[in-house]
């Protein structure tokens, strides 16, 4: 592999000592200490490696921690009794202490790397990546400068090969060698550029954004199950809106999400305030600890090329349900040939947005139908989210918000019980509502509307 023009070679290694840098062993999780302890004291090598060094030395909390050794992984499984070995193409061992896994990788040496389409299989197992290398090697395999940090259990010194402590000084993502060769070799290496810049306000070298417009094309040939879990780490971790500007400001969401950055294109406003605030509200919900489900995610990114391609369909007299239902099976395929959606989102997805033409029918019968479906909670959030499309959806999600804290007998009265739609009947609005609920229940032996 070829580093950047200027740079030998050689990696030049820097060591910092303990006292130089400000990274100790209590913001280290107690599973990765017993796992680097063990091997330091078998006689192997043991250093905390990648995204933890990083982000300890920005004093952030590492979301996991990854071992690196020149144990082998059939070595690292006789140390440790809650071991296994896992992985085709990169074998690794992963320990586990209850619900913490440390992974611990081999030192892996360069060999002739070629991008996940270009791998050496030997009897059906991929061979290449398995190589085993040296401390060096594994350095500058890997992708970012501030990713190749090692920090030394024997002697808790700091090894930097490649520059990467200027870099988290810069606040700048670079990559190591020759970004083109680098994103060809993986162009996943893209993403998670543009993933990193915004989970650690980082900027991304502009070396290594130049080649985004003429390689992003090969995010195409990347496994969709690959950017499925990818996408997740970018929108499901707590910096999804930033990471959306970023992939959007870096041109590579078109890779990602042809149909939602062509939608963005048409200039609709209210559709970048659904999704922005759809992706803020995202990660709003993760710092409160609740649940995030990546189906009303992507039903939130694809809306705008659903809803229109739906409106099309109507316009050219396509019957309502089957224009949406067409809309939603055409946008999707075309999204799951990029990003692996399981079926199970999928069809939430689909659901989420069948629903969204069912809030502007308010006849008695309808409404209550609507607020039993599983899925109305959904939905309704997702109403919500619609609230730029128009005054008139605004006011929708205000009368279905309200409608919800009536008791249902108030509701019901309010209602009328057939007929016509939203579209075809002016809405009762929450104070024409309580009007016509008193009178109506000022009447006497009237029978109960059907609920
Ligand atoms: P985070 O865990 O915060 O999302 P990370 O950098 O730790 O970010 P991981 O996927 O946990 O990301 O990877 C751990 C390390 O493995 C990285 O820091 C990097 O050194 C190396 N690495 C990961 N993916 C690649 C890749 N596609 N190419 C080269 N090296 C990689
Ligand atoms: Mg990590």
């Amino acid at each position: 592999m070829n580093l950047e023009s200027g740079t030998d070679l050689t990696p030049a290694l820097r060591i910092v000592p303990r006292d130089q840098h400000i990274i100790s062993r209590k913001n280290i999780s107690k599973a990765a200490l017993r796992v680097l302890y063990r091997l330091n004291e078998a006689g192997y090598a043991a250093y905390l490696v990648g995204g933890a060094v990083r982000d300890l030395l920005l004093g952030v909390q590492p979301k996991d921690f990854d071992v690196a050794t020149d144990a082998t992984p059939d070595e690292v499984k006789k140390l440790f009794r809650n071991c296994r070995l896992i992985g085709r193409r990169f074998r690794l061992a992963h320990v586990v202490f209850g619900p913490e896994i440390i992974e611990v990788a081999t030192f892996r040496g360069l060999g002739e790397e070629g991008g996940e389409g270009d791998r050496h299989i030997v009897d059906g197992r991929i061979v290449r990546d398995n190589i085993w290398g040296t401390i060096e090697e594994d350095a500058i395999r890997r992708d970012f400068r501030v990713n190749a940090m090692y920090y030394d259990i024997s002697d808790f010194s700091l090894r930097d090969y490649v520059g990467g402590m200027r870099d988290l000084h810069d606040r700048v993502l670079r990559l190591i060698g020759d970004p083109v060769v680098r994103y060809q070799e993986d162009p996943v290496r893209m993403l998670r550029a543009a993933r990193l810049a915004a989970k650690l306000d980082m900027r991304i070298d502009a070396t290594a954004m130049a080649p985004f417009e003429s390689l992003g094309p090969l995010l195409a040939d990347a496994a969709p199950a690959r950017l499925f879990d990818e996408s997740l780490k970018m929108f499901l971790s707590g910096n999804g809106l930033k990471s959306f500007r970023m992939l959007e400001q870096c041109g590579l969401l078109k890779f990602l999400f042809p149909a939602t950055a062509r939608a963005l294109k048409r200039g609709d406003v209210a559709l970048r305030s659904l999704v922005e605030q759809g992706l803020a509200n995202t990660d709003a919900r993760i710092v409160e600890g609740k649940s995030v489900t990546p189906a009303f995610l992507f039903a939130v990114l694809l809306w705008g090329e659903v809803r229109d391609l739906a409106s099309h369909l109507i316009a050219r007299g396509e019957e309502g349900n089957q224009a949406w239902a067409r809309a939603a099976a055409q946008v999707v395929g075309e999204q799951c040939q990029r990003v692996a959606i399981p079926r199970r989102f999928t069809f939430t997805m689909e659901e989420i947005w069948s629903l969204q033409p069912r809030f502007e029918q308010v006849q008695r019968k309808r409404v209550f139908r609507l607020m039993t479906h599983p899925r109305f909670r959904a939905a309704f959030d997702f109403l919500l989210l619609r609230a730029d499309e128009s005054p008139a959806m605004r006011e929708l999600g205000h009368w279905w918000a309200h409608a919800q804290q009536l008791p249902q007998d108030v509701l019901a009265a309010a209602l009328p019980a057939g007929g016509g739609s939203a579209a075809s009947e002016p809405m009762p609005t929450p104070a024409a509502r309580k009007t016509r609920a008193r009178k109506r229940r000022r009447k006497p032996g009237e029978k109960p509307g059907p609920m």
